[in-house]
């Protein structure tokens, strides 16, 4: 989709209440998402609404400073892997799973991965300018995983009652 003067926008259909239009700090990109039910023509209509929003946010998001490279020295895994080897032993027994190994990873589009089969949980690189808050949510999402595979309503209620405002932190990490 694109708006009228042709600013081109990423659609994603998500199981989510109402539309969302977000402009993406780090490189101006329009992103709406949208409930499976809202046809096009409302979606389309609902861009053209906010054009002139959408060229401020962009113009203001081309003046922010670009996020900075991560560093991947080994001095900075060594030092993620032992915040997460300090963090993860009172969630494992908290929530009654143990995973087979830890690893730190150069992952830029996602904030860790859990293997089920293997209970291998790696995190990215990217959290090692985050907070313990930060990085412990992440940790507990991967490690709820061992007890839901899924992203279903049983692996969000073991979040809530681990993490209860897991929420506002899914937020800050999204940048939302
Ligand atoms: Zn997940």
């Amino acid at each position: 989709m694109r708006t009228a003067s042709g600013i081109p926008i990423s659609v994603t259909r998500k199981r989510m209440k109402s539309i969302r239009l977000r402009i993406k700090a780090t490189d101006a990109s329009v992103h709406l998402s949208a409930p499976y039910h809202v046809s096009e023509r409302v979606l389309y209509a609902f861009v053209q609404e906010r054009e002139a929003w959408i060229l401020k946010q962009r113009e203001r998001a081309k003046g922010l400073p670009q996020a900075k490279p991560i560093d991947n020295s080994s001095k900075a895994r060594k030092a993620l892997l032992e915040r997460v080897q300090r963090l993860a032993p009172q969630w494992e027994q908290h929530l009654g799973v143990k995973a087979s190994s830890y690893s730190v990873r150069l992952m830029k589009s996602r904030w860790g991965s859990c293997n089920i089969r293997t209970k291998k949980i790696a995190l990215s690189m990217m959290l090692a300018d985050r907070t313990d808050t930060l990085l412990e949510y992440v940790l507990v999402h991967e490690l709820v995983h061992l007890r839901e595979p899924g992203h279903n309503r049983r692996f969000y209620q073991f979040m809530e009652d681990a993490i209860p405002n897991w929420r506002a932190l899914h937020k800050e990490l999204h940048g939302e």
